[in-house]
């Protein structure tokens, strides 16, 4: 029987560095630990990321932010020591693949590795959040952890899909080379408040939609698939993960499936839309079907995801109401 995770009440006393902090899943997970009480140091060189969010997050006393490029050079921390370092910066956006493939390819590479020299030297625990992309477009469903997925090396997602695999692959070498002690999640399809509105996927593209009663575009037939998860339960798997003593990756999600059809109409119900669907040419190598098999993760732990779709778009909607 794996060992069951023991989540600590507070973590006060104890240091996080979070790498991509103006993110909206990584500006989340931030103001998380602030709450338990960590001190937290926060990156990012903005790419994508939001000054809105480090300013949500600058209200913290215990909240430090240094602009950077990663990949070119981690800032002198001086004197700090981080018990955590969380390797969160990346641009994961399908609309990023084709503007800033070699940005992605850059910081989950290179700066994924000064990452996990940092924390060999100083003793920290990594984690590396990688995502379902690793599976591709995948030939088993729904996806347990132990497929090894079904890539196009060259395609437009490989910039993200490939260097993924590779921060997967450091990973582990640090790990088995080093004895770093590793953690890897696996994230897929999430959403939420703090999102750009003008990110490009599926979920803000169709509230924005919906909400100025625009045509909602359903690329292909809209018979693809994704789960999707709403953040505050994917801060809560990424916990459980990063509380574990399991080295291998771990699928975070939410396994609520819905076509891409059934999502605009979900949207277009909850939100009292005018809008109709309309349909557009299918990205290339779009993945026809995404779920996550949860057994491992809730074979160590109590999570359960807890935010209904319905709730979770009315949250997201209201926020980016709140923009504008
Ligand atoms: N999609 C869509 N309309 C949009 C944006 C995305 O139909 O305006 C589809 C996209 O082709 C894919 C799914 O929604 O099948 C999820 O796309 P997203 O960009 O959110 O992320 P992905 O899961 O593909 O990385």
């Amino acid at each position: 029987m794996p060992q069951r995770v023991v989540l600590p009440q507070t973590l006060e006393g104890k240091t996080i560095l979070i790498a991509g902090a103006a993110g909206f899943v990584p500006s989340t997970i931030a103001e998380f630990y602030l709450n338990l009480g960590a001190k937290v140091v926060g990156l990012d060189n903005f790419i994508t990321g939001s000054k809105s969010n480090i300013e949500l997050l600058s209200k913290y006393k215990n909240f430090e932010f240094t602009e950077c490029n990663i990949y070119e050079g981690l800032p002198n921390f001086k004197d700090l020591k981080f018990d955590y370092i969380l390797s969160l910066a990346s641009p994961a956006s399908p609309i990023d693949f084709s503007e800033i493939p070699l940005e992605i390819m850059r910081v989950n590479s290179e700066g994924t590795l000064k990452l996990l020299e940092l924390a060999r030297d100083q003793k920290a625990r990594f984690l590396e959040a990688s995502t379902s992309e690793v599976y591709g477009d995948p030939e088993i469903h729904p996806q347990v952890e132990e497929y090894v997925g079904c890539v196009n090396p060259i395609g437009p997602r490989s910039c993200y899909d490939e260097s993924k695999r590779f921060a997967e692959a450091m990973t582990m070498s640090f790990h088995r080379r080093y004895n770093v002690d590793t953690r890897i999640i696996r994230i897929f399809n999430t959403y939420g408040p703090r999102m750009r509105p003008n990110d490009g996927r599926v979920i803000p593209n169709f509230i924005n939609q919906a909400m100025a009663g625009e045509d909602i575009t359903v690329y292909g037939d809209g018979s693809q698939t994704r789960s999707f998860c709403y953040v505050t339960d994917l801060v809560d798997a990424i916990h459980n993960v990063l509380f574990s003593e399991i080295h291998t990756p771990f699928n975070c999600g939410n396994p609520d499936e819905y076509t891409i059809k059934k999502c605009a109409e979900e949207i277009i119900k909850v939100l009292g839309s005018s809008s109709k669907i309309i349909y557009m040419p299918l990205p290339e190598d779009d993945p026809k079907k995404r779920r996550p098999n949860l057994n491992k993760l809730q074979s160590i732990s109590d999570y359960k995801p807890k935010v209904s779709f319905e709730e979770g778009i009315k949250r997201t909607a209201e926020y980016f109401k709140s923009l504008k």
